[in-house]
């Protein structure tokens, strides 16, 4: 859950260096996201980039899920998809991508992701203009596929894994990715 957080226009990378300095100064926990002093916060999560609104996003967090749910990821978890989902959304810097990577990767409650390779991908592809409200991207494939954790975690690291090694923001890889036999609405397809 912290992660969903941290991962905030970061990389992956650079957010598990964050996990592992929370961890080894025993910060990875509510009540010490919450308690401990945002300066020691701040410090240990730098590495993932706007670590001032982070550590306010954490401390949010973690007080209210402490307050609601007494800090018990099975307690939140086993309530309605649709609750938690929108007490998250009512938290201060929590928007839908956030709530629904707590719901998916924490919870494992069936919700698909949509992040900006899925607006790329699904955009060069024809499937969306791009633009579209992030719910009606997501209803348009929660339409289509079965209500499955699993499949909606391998679909969306599918995707991502295709956004960073192929389908980059100025010069996709079509010849080379494994979607490159579908047609694209790309004018000029480039390599590299
Ligand atoms: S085929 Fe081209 S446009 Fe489609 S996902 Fe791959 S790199 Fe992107």
């Amino acid at each position: 859950m912290a992660g969903a957080i941290l991962t905030q226009a970061a990389s992956w990378h650079n957010v598990e260096r964050a996990i592992r300095r929370l961890k080894s100064a025993r910060c990875l926990s509510a009540r010490a996201l919450a308690e401990r002093p945002a300066s020691q916060i701040r410090a240990l999560v730098r590495s993932t980039g706007y670590f001032r609104q982070k550590t306010e996003r954490l401390r949010t967090f973690s007080q209210w899920y402490r307050r609601t749910y007494g800090a018990s990821a099975r307690r939140m978890f086993r309530r309605p998809t649709a609750r938690v989902r929108s007490e998250l959304l009512a938290l201060h810097g929590i928007g839908p991508e956030t709530a629904d990577s707590i719901l998916l990767y924490g919870g494992a409650h069936p919700v698909f992701v949509v992040d900006a390779y899925t607006r790329r991908v699904f955009g060069r592809h024809g499937l969306i203009r791009g633009d579209e409200p992030y719910e009606a991207i997501q209803q348009m494939v929660m339409d289509r596929l079965p209500a499955e954790p699993q499949l909606f975690n391998e679909f969306h690291a599918l995707i991502v894994a295709v956004g960073k090694q192929y389908c980059h923001r100025r010069h996709p890889n079509c010849a080379a990715c494994p979607l490159g036999s579908f047609p694209t609405n790309l004018e000029v397809t480039t390599h590299g």
